[in-house]
């Protein structure tokens, strides 16, 4: 559609966060009044007008693009079918009637409501913007005053209507940004160093971790966590056992397994609690994480502590593990990587906390005031485990032949169904434990970009953060069309960590030794 007939005015997507925010927009107006034109016109999809699907986060997709000439949307049309027979007269309606239809009440301006378009794009670029400022701050989190973090249930992540307490920062951690858009906003800074989340259980402690997880992400107005962002280098880190590894130097938190196995070329097809949680951190700094997110619910409680009692049960050489407690510092000091955990069973932690938020009934308190004193009136008396720094990061490189997407007589066979894993070649990739993925079409993103990297980066040479660069800068230079041989509508914007991730979980990889 030519710009002078959708009369989109330009300010709406001048700068990067402009356009990906109308873009997100129009994606939702073309989804909404294609639901309610599109009746089905036969059986399955057919019949059906759709394009791709969209959630809380408004990310970079295919589905609408923004040139200089033109606004140019992608979507899909089941054509009207009865059994194996298409309905030429109903398909002809489909095409001629129902789609220049949608096309007019959700791509032309003068037919969408202004306001709320400029909002969303408005609340985006603040967004974006805040996101921007948070390292000259000093600060990995910033969470508004007002913010709503409740969701609706474990499976609707629309925010909670009812009942739902917003958020309010302590004052002695309240900060105040100008944004370009809204002007004034104040909230809670996280700032950079080890926080500690602590607080009695249902008192909103993960909730508050699941809003800054999904802080890496923009959020649609509305979401109720539309000003809680994050650092972009932000990486969830949890326990996954039963994942594959692939040539993972764990040493720095693990040593001396039984049966004599290396740490510092780990490979496992059955990663126990604390090695998976110990190669995700690994791999998440292979990648280039500058923030660590855990929560105690999900973590390995061998990887996360190791108390005064156990270290004089068991001795230092009949324990692999140095937990986390002892490497966390490090992890600061040494490589200037912050973590924000929830640690609502172990005040040992107090000793190395930089900050403490306690949540009460869903708000937040600072205490770390009274953290250290608590350390100090109830020392631990732990001996400190983790050595006098963190340890190497050793970098690796994939084989490229260990990366192969091909299936029968298929050259390239992906699949993917929901957000829980993909289809590559003969294998399944597992991604139900990556928990920034937010929309199916990163993943498909993600696996194209899997084919893509493979091709153009992996030649026994490039390290998987190498590829990592290549691939998310060919990406940030052509657009996600770059990893298709044909334009597709369907591919989400994704982030290096997840398709490290990917890669890192396909039960194929191997790495050159
Ligand atoms: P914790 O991790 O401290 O045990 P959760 O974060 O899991 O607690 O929260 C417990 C319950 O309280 C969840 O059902 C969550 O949706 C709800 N909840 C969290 N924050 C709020 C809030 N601000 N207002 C209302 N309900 C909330
Ligand atoms: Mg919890």
């Amino acid at each position: 559609m030519p710009h002078a007939i959708a009369g989109f005015p330009p300010q709406l997507y001048q700068t990067r966060s402009r356009q990906v925010a109308l873009r997100d927009r129009l994606t939702r107006e073309f989804d909404m009044v294609a639901r309610k034109i599109s009746e089905h016109r036969g059986t399955g999809n057919s019949g059906l007008i759709s394009i791709a699907k969209t959630g809380q986060e408004v990310i970079d997709r295919t589905s609408v693009l923004i040139t200089d000439k033109f606004v140019e949307v992608r979507f899909f049309v089941g054509l009207p079918a009865s059994g194996r027979r298409i309905l030429g007269e109903r398909a002809a309606q489909m095409l001629c009637d129902d789609l220049p239809k949608i096309v007019d009440c959700a791509l032309k301006y003068g037919n969408l409501d202004s306001k709320a378009i400029g909002r969303h794009v408005e609340t985006a670029e603040d967004a974006d913007w805040l996101r921007s400022q948070l390292t000259s701050r000093g600060l990995v989190a910033f969470v508004a005053d007002g913010a709503i973090l409740p969701r609706r249930s474990g499976v609707d992540p629309r925010p909670l209507a009812a009942d739902a307490i917003s958020f309010k920062s302590p004052d002695s951690l309240r900060v105040e940004f100008n944004c370009p858009n809204r002007g004034t906003i104040t909230g809670m800074g996280i700032p950079v160093g080890i926080t500690l989340i602590v607080g009695g259980g249902y008192h909103g402690k993960s909730t508050l971790l699941r809003a800054i997880e999904l802080g890496v992400y923009n959020h649609v107005p509305g979401d109720g966590r539309e000003f809680v962002v994050t650092n972009s280098a932000a990486v969830k880190i949890r326990a996954e056992d039963g994942r594959s590894v692939a040539g993972v130097d764990i040493s720095p938190f693990i040593n001396h397994l039984p049966q004599s196995r290396q740490t510092t070329n780990f490979s496992t097809t059955n990663a126990s609690g604390s090695t998976s949680q110990a190669a995700n951190i690994i791999e998440a700094l292979e990648a280039g994480a500058g923030v660590l997110l855990v929560d105690e619910d999900t973590a390995a409680t061998n990887f996360m502590i190791r108390d005064r009692r156990m270290q004089a049960l068991i001795a230092k050489d009949k324990e692999p593990i140095t937990p986390f407690i002892d490497k966390v510092g490090q992890l600061s000091r040494d490589a200037g990587v912050s973590t924000i955990m929830v640690m609502g069973g172990s005040g040992d932690y107090f000793d190395v906390a930089d900050t403490a938020i306690a949540m009460e009934n869903f708000q937040p308190q600072e205490v770390t005031a009274q953290a250290k004193a608590i350390a100090r009136e109830y020392a631990t008396s732990r001996t400190a485990e983790g050595g006098k720094s963190f340890g190497k990061i050793t970098a690796r490189v994939p084989l490229s032949e260990s990366l192969d997407p091909s299936r029968g007589n298929k050259s390239v066979k992906l699949k993917v169904r929901d957000v829980d894993g993909v289809v590559f070649g003969n294998e399944n990739i597992d991604l139900s434990a990556v928990e920034q993925i937010v929309e199916v079409g990163q993943l498909r993103a993600i696996a194209e970009a899997m084919v893509y990297a493979k091709e153009k980066y992996l030649d026994g040479k490039h390290t998987v953060a190498q590829m990592l660069d290549g691939t998310i800068a060919d990406i940030s230079k052509g657009g996600l069309d770059v990893l298709t041989r044909f334009p597709q509508g369907d591919l989400a914007e994704f982030r290096r960590f997840e398709l490290a991730a990917a890669i890192n979980r396909l039960r194929t990889l191997e790495v050159k030794s």
